[in-house]
């Protein structure tokens, strides 16, 4: 088949190396001059002039993302090099928190909880008994339960120490509207189910080279288009193809966010049978009403700035906008980068940036001058209890894939590349 795929971010691509392999045509269109979506890097500069890249917002991968682990290794990009992987911690700059030791699961869960820093025995044996009822309950719950319901019995400590922060990075919606079903399911496959797949991935290498840049190129050595800075602005269904670009296609693949699927989707009724115009409207008015949540990623610089660890937990408050730092310097940046970053962001930039530069200062005891901040107002879709996402199939040879569309987890690389891999059969 000659298939288009729209958009290049991390889902477009997974399905762009999937059809290939399949033997497909392959076009991508992206509209961007740079591949990668969400999850790319761009280039920056430091105060003394020298040049280097910054990522879109600062990424954590864990070691249950397996279909993203092996897509990297497919175009080319050995992970155990390119990412820096660390067991799972969520320790505070006084080093209170909790962090797994290297063992199999579920023993580092349950030692690393036993021995969690700061923690009372009352703290862990109520975070020891909801993870033995979570587990019992094979990690299932009802669709419309928030995190905040689901954790009603825990003490107030695991909760502010494990939770919310768990919940913030992994879902980017506070606990108490976020899914507890999504939130179980992360829980299951990466404390539960394979040896490390709780483990932390932190990129060494900028997020563009992770896979963005390394899969167009292996596109484009087996024959696949991958034409940048080219957005579609209509796709115009013909007797059994498409017509994007004035060129005909056997099927599309729409890889763009949910707004910009819905925006392309508005002039497309025309030509389709009235049962498939009905299917695509259905799928437009459910992708229509997704909320979504910003992330703010705040760069900040400091000659000799340094943190004991590569990530470190903060503690956030309104006040204390930032729940992550992370040092680049251990990572990939040059020494004295601090990402600082606010999921789930709300309110100005300028008072946001001020407030995380402030809480450095307490909490990290960081004199640091701002550089970069990037703000993605649709960092990813709201994952609040009950919410109905869009499937896969919007008409006939017409597909989504996203971190968006009907999935078990959260807006992730992982999410947008299982998505991507599943919308080519
Ligand atoms: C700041 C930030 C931090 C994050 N942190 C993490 C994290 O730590 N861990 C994690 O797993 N995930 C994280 N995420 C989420 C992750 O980045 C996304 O889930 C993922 O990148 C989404 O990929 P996608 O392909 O679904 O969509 P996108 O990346 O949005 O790709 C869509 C592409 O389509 C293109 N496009 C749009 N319209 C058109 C058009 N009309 N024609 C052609 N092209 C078009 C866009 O330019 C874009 O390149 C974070 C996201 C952000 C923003």
């Amino acid at each position: 088949m000659k298939i288009a795929i729209i958009g290049a971010g991390w889902s477009g691509l997974a399905a762009a190396v999937r059809a290939t392999r399949s033997g497909h045509e392959v076009a991508v269109f992206e509209a961007s001059k740079t591949p990668g979506g969400r999850a790319r890097s761009f280039n920056a500069m430091l105060p003394d002039g020298r040049a280097m890249q910054l990522d879109n917002g600062q990424h954590i991968l864990i070691g249950a993302y397996h279909q993203t682990l092996q897509l990297m290794r497919e175009v080319g990009v050995d992970p155990e090099s390119a990412l820096l992987r660390l067991p799972l911690t969520m320790q505070f700059p006084d080093g209170c928190g909790l962090k797994l030791p290297v063992l199999r699961a579920p023993w580092d869960a349950l030692i690393g909880i036993s021995t969690a820093r700061g923690w009372s025995w009352t703290d862990r044996l109520s975070l020891l008994r909801a993870a033995a009822r979570w587990q019992w309950s094979r990690f299932a719950c009802s669709d419309d339960q928030t995190v905040a319901q689901l954790c009603q019995s825990l003490s107030a400590k695991v909760i502010q120490e494990l939770i919310e922060p768990l919940c913030v990075s992994a879902l980017n919606t506070p606990a108490d509207r976020a899914s507890a079903k999504v939130f179980l399911r992360v829980l299951q496959d990466s404390l539960f189910s394979t040896p490390g797949g709780s483990n932390l991935l932190l990129p060494r290498i900028d997020l563009s080279a992770c896979f963005p840049d390394a899969a167009a190129r292996w596109l484009a050595a087996r024959g696949g288009r991958v034409a940048l800075g080219q957005r579609v602005q209509a796709l115009t269904p013909q007797s059994s193809s498409w017509r994007v670009q004035d060129e005909a296609f056997d099927q599309v693949v729409l890889a763009v966010s949910a707004t910009d699927a819905v925006r392309l989707l508005e002039q497309t009724e025309p030509g389709l049978s009235a049962s498939a115009a009905r299917r695509l409207q259905s799928w437009r008015a459910t992708a229509q009403v997704l909320q979504f949540e910003a992330i703010t990623t705040v760069y900040a610089y400091g000659p000799g700035a340094r943190l004991r660890q590569p990530m470190l937990a903060l503690r956030s408050d309104p006040a204390n906008p930032a729940q992550f730092a992370f040092d680049r310097g251990q990572l990939n940046g040059p020494a004295g980068l601090i990402a600082l970053v606010v999921s789930a962001s709300s309110g100005e930039l300028a008072a946001t940036e001020q407030r995380v530069l402030a809480q450095a200062h307490r909490q990290l005891g960081l004199d640091l001058k701002k550089l970069r901040s990037v703000t993605e107002k649709r960092a990813t879709f709201a994952c609040t209890a009950g919410l109905q996402r869009p499937g896969m199939d919007i008409a006939p040879g017409l597909r989504a894939c996203g971190d968006y569309v009907d999935g078990p987890y959260p807006a992730t690389l992982e999410g947008a590349v299982r998505s991507g891999l599943s919308a080519i059969t």
